[in-house]
């Protein structure tokens, strides 16, 4: 039995590192855990590390309760979402939730552009080539600029933060070695039940805006700062710019040139009104 468990046990780390993955990240309260909740209700198999609290069977209870600090995987299984596909093959692949709260993104981050603790610098791309995708989900009902605590600028700096993370993953390996394989990025507008919330097609318009001013602010601070590192000495120019660069407005489809495809898709993990995760569920079964 001891065998048995032993090797259980090391047999499913090792596969469940190499499984196909997909980051979930998105700043705090815009829903990451009630959606790897439901996920994990209607395709999950196990999660780990092991929840102390797996009250799974109550309904009520959420079948993960984790304190934001540390991570949760959940393996999924792309073949069964709904009672009438559990009879396909499995398929399965991990959703790795990561912390929203702003001291602790880098997490999210490091998945995508792990750097060597020694060095610094970017590890090679085959360190990340399990990871098939990003699920920035955000909360649709307070990112109107108007709202009384509008999270539009928040989430802004935190999208900017991750895209250009892999842009820098991108263009930081092109020289003598082939492009990364893409991550693309799908950004899930949530709560699309509640009456503020903002419809895909605005979501993307004010993210786009307010991107656009985080990127000439950032150009400045660098300018200002008049920063004089032997990093920046290696820099090719623009390497800081997100998006093409000198361009005045910023756009999703600017992040092509570094082969990262953004998707804006609405959906509501709660309420009954809503579009529901259909729409997320796909467009992540299709990468994994
Ligand atoms: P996290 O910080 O990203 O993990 O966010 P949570 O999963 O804790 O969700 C924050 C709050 O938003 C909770 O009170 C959820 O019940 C609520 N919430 C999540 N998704 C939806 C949704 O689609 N619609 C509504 N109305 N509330 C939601």
């Amino acid at each position: 039995l001891h065998q048995y468990l032993h090797g259980d046990e090391s047999g499913s780390s090792s596969s469940s590192s190499s499984l196909p993955s997909i980051i979930l990240a998105g700043p705090s309260g815009a829903g990451k855990t009630a959606l790897l909740t439901l996920f994990e209700k209607r395709a999950g198999r196990k999660t780990s590390p092991s929840s102390t609290d797996e009250k799974t069977a109550s309904g009520a209870e959420p079948a993960l309760t984790h304190t934001s600090q540390t991570p949760v995987s959940v393996e999924l299984n792309a073949a069964s979402f709904s009672s009438s596909d559990e009879d396909r093959k499995p398929r399965k692949f991990l959703l790795i939730d990561t912390p929203g709260h702003p001291k602790l993104r880098s997490t999210a981050l490091n998945h995508l552009l792990p750097l060597d603790p020694k060095t610094g610098r970017p590890l090679p791309p085959s360190k990340t080539s399990h990871i098939k995708g990003v699920l920035f989900l955000l909360d649709a009902s307070t990112l109107s600029p108007s709202s009384p605590d509008s999270s539009l600028s928040q989430t802004a700096t935190y999208l900017y933060d991750l895209l250009l993370a892999l842009q820098h993953r991108y263009s930081r390996h092109s020289k003598g070695s082939k492009h990364p394989p893409s991550i693309p990025v799908l950004i899930a507008a949530n709560k699309l039940d509640l009456f503020t919330a903002l419809p895909a097609t605005l979501v993307k318009k004010e993210l786009e805006a307010e991107i656009g001013r985080i990127r000439v602010s950032r150009s400045k601070g660098l300018l200002d700062s008049g920063v004089k590192e032997d990093v920046v000495d290696e820099k090719e120019e623009g390497d800081d710019w997100l998006g093409e660069y000198g361009s005045e407005k910023f756009e999703f489809r600017q992040m092509q040139e570094f082969d990262i495809e953004v998707e804006v898709v609405g959906g509501s993990v709660a309420g009954t009104e809503g579009p529901g995760v259909e729409g997320w569920w796909r467009w992540v079964v299709e990468r994994v």
